[in-house]
């Protein structure tokens, strides 16, 4: 039977509700999330083509649930933004990342850095670079122990200047910034010629593809471009053998993806390690 145009505007109405009813949950489920402290960062391995070595990790943020065990961040990073409590989830992201090289470094664990993901709200901090510079050196650390991934959405969002400011405000301490998710927007070139970044990471999508060398030449074209301002570039997504050696082979200068690792737990992340040394 054929609905009447008020009656779908009923429905609409009603999904709605339903939809503003289920995040308004999700929101003080988080809130709650945040109090039980259980956000946890994982772990997933970069590998630098050249040595073969690890050259880092980025870190992504896991919701441990009581219930529900492991939720992803699709599930709560769009919400927490939403809530504004996203900057919360990624300086407990720093910390707790910090925390774990620490710990894990102690244990003999050789990892040069670790990238965090900030959201828009955490970027237009006019603290930020502050707070991350007081967190490396209670630890012993320096700068150079953490990159800040930022994507380029961030810096078009943002009406006000803020995030750029912070940008070279991070810069200026001497942590490494990479603009996330390179190829998926709209404006990554004048980005790039706005902004000093110290590497790009080509998005999933770019890398998928491969084979196929339509897809390749857009990575080494993008190569070349990196190196002449001077940047490094990440693969993303890389799943298979032969997509590590193409990206390599085209000039990509490290590579992340389910090849060499998923993200993992603390104690994942130390078995991983010690098969990837005896291998
Ligand atoms: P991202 O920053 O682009 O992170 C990479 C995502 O790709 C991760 O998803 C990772 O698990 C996934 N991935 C890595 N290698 C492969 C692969 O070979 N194949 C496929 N299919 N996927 C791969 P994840 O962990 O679900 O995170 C999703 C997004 O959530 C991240 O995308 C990032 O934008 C956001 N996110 C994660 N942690 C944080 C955080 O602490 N703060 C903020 N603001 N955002 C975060
Ligand atoms: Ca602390
Ligand atoms: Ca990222
Ligand atoms: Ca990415």
């Amino acid at each position: 039977a054929k609905r009447s145009g008020r009656g779908q505007v009923f429905a609409h109405s009603c999904d709605l509700r339903e939809e503003f009813e289920r995040r308004r949950i999700l929101f003080a489920q988080i809130d709650a999330a945040l109090a039980a402290d259980q956000f946890e960062p994982h772990f997933q391995p970069q590998l630098c083509t050249r040595t073969g070595k690890l050259s880092g990790c980025e870190v992504l943020a896991r919701w441990r649930h009581p219930e529900r065990g492991i939720v992803p961040p699709a599930t709560f990073i769009a919400a927490a933004e939403e809530a504004g409590l996203i900057r919360q989830i990624d300086l407990i992201m720093v910390e707790k990342g910090l925390d774990l090289l620490e710990s894990l470094r102690d244990r003999g664990y050789v990892i040069p850095s670790i990238s965090v993901n900030v959201s828009p709200a955490t970027l237009r901090d006019p603290n930020l670079s502050d707070r991350l510079l007081q967190e490396v050196l209670a630890r012993g650390m320096t700068p150079h122990d953490l990159t800040v991934e930022i994507l380029e959405t961030t810096l078009i969002r943002s009406e006000d200047d803020h995030a750029i400011l912070s940008v070279e405000q991070l810069k200026k301490a001497g942590f490494s910034v990479v603009l996330d998710d390179f190829g998926t927007g709209y404006a990554s070139m004048s980005t790039l010629s706005r902004l000093l970044f110290d590497g790009i990471k080509l998005d999933r999508s770019l890398i998928a593809p491969i084979p196929n060398d339509r897809a390749e030449s857009i990575v080494a074209a993008l190569t070349t471009l990196s190196r002449s301002l001077d940047m490094r570039i990440v693969a993303e997504g890389v799943e298979t053998e032969e997509q590590f050696s193409r990206v390599k082979a085209h000039g990509c200068d490290v590579v992340q993806g389910f090849l060499v690792g998923h993200p993992m737990d603390a104690e994942a992340f130390a078995l991983w390690y010690d098969g990837f040394a005896a291998a």
